[in-house]
C-alpha cells in the first residue's frame, strides 16, 4: 500500500473509466510499479513534476507517494477528472490538474523550477513532444530529466548507439544534449488493457550545453538527410547538402563511402559545422 486511496480497480470501476482507443488508454494499476517508475526519475522531494496524461491517476499516486513536490498534471479525457480530485484532496496543495490537450497548453506559468516530466503517454503524443521537448530554442530547457513511457522499439530508438539498425534521427537528437538510458522494461500484461508490444522506460538527463557544438538546424537537417535514404553511400544521401559534398565530408573527418548509420554523434557535429563553414 502506498496511500490510503481506494485500489485503482475500484476508482476505475467507480468513475466508469472503460479504457478508450481514442485517447491511447492502456492504464497501469499496480501501485509497486507506479512507485518504481516514480523512483527511476530520481529524488522528487525538491522537485515539481510535470506529468503528461495522469488517466485515473496510478503514475500520479506514485510520484506523490514518493514525495514530489508537486505534481502538474495534464490530461485531456474529462472522466478522470473526478478521480484525480480525490487524490489532490488526499494531497492537500500537491496535486494541481489541468483539463486539456498537452500538445496545446504550456504548463511553465504552473511549475517552479526545478521540474522533472514524468509520464505514460499514448505513443504518438510522446513522440511528438519528446522532439518539442529536445527541441527548445534555448538550451537547457525547463527540464531536469524526462521520464517516459515509450514502446519498446522507440524506446531503442532513442538509446540506440551507431551501428545499430536502431540508430539514426532520434538517437542523435536526444544523445546530443543528453543522457538516456532504459531503466525498465515492461510487458503487455503490466497494462489494462495489454497493448499489441511491449514497453520500455526510458529517463533521458538533459546536460547543461549540448555535447559537441553545431547549429541544431543544420545538425538535424544533415542527419535527416543521411537517415532518410539510410542504405546509400554519404556521398549520394547527402549530395543535395552541398555542391562539393565529398571535400566537405572528408573535411569532417567522415568517408564519403560510409553511411549514415556508421557515423557517430561527435561527426556529425562536425560535419554540420563544416557545412555551416562552407554555406
Ligand atoms: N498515466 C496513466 C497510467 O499510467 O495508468 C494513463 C496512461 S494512458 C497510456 C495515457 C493517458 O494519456 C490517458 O489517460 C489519456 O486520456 C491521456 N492522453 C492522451 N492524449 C493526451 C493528450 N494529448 N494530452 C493529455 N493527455 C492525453
Amino acid at each position: 500500500m502506498i496511500d490510503d486511496l481506494p485500489p485503482l480497480r475500484d476508482v476505475i470501476r467507480a468513475y466508469e473509466l472503460r479504457a478508450k482507443k481514442s485517447f491511447g488508454q492502456n492504464f497501469l494499476l499496480d501501485l509497486n510499479l507506479t512507485a518504481r517508475i516514480a523512483r527511476a526519475a530520481g529524488d522528487l522531494t525538491k522537485t515539481d513534476v510535470l506529468e503528461i496524461g495522469p488517466g485515473p491517476g496510478g503514475l500520479t499516486r506514485g510520484l506523490l507517494a514518493e514525495g514530489a513536490r508537486k505534481v502538474l498534471a495534464i490530461e485531456k479525457d474529462v472522466r478522470c477528472l473526478p478521480a484525480l480530485k480525490e487524490i489532490a484532496t488526499a494531497y492537500p496543495g500537491r496535486l494541481q490538474i489541468i483539463s486539456g490537450d498537452a500538445l496545446d497548453v504550456d504548463p511553465l506559468e504552473h511549475l517552479t523550477s526545478p521540474v522533472k516530466v514524468v509520464a505514460n503517454l499514448p505513443y504518438n503524443v510522446g513522440t511528438e513532444l519528446l522532439i518539442r521537448w529536445m527541441t527548445p530554442t534555448n538550451w537547457p530547457p525547463f527540464w531536469e530529466s524526462l521520464t517516459l513511457m515509450f514502446q519498446r522499439e522507440v524506446a531503442e530508438r532513442i538509446v540506440a548507439r551507431p551501428g545499430s539498425k536502431a540508430y539514426g534521427r532520434l538517437a542523435i537528437m536526444v544523445q546530443w544534449r543528453a543522457d538516456a538510458r532504459i531503466v525498465l522494461n515492461l510487458p503487455p500484461e503490466a497494462f489494462t488493457p495489454p497493448p499489441k508490444v511491449s514497453s520500455a522506460v526510458v529517463h533521458i538527463t538533459r546536460l547543461p550545453a549540448p555535447r559537441y557544438p553545431a547549429d541544431p538546424r543544420i545538425l538535424e537537417r544533415v542527419v535527416a538527410a543521411g537517415f532518410n535514404q539510410r542504405r546509400k553511400m554519404l556521398r549520394a544521401s547527402l549530395r543535395g547538402q552541398h555542391s562539393n559534398i565529398e571535400a566537405v565530408l572528408e573535411k569532417a573527418g567522415i568517408r564519403p563511402t560510409a553511411r549514415a548509420e556508421e557515423i557517430e554523434l561527435e561527426a556529425w557535429c562536425s560535419l554540420a559545422r563544416v557545412l555551416q563553414a562552407a554555406a
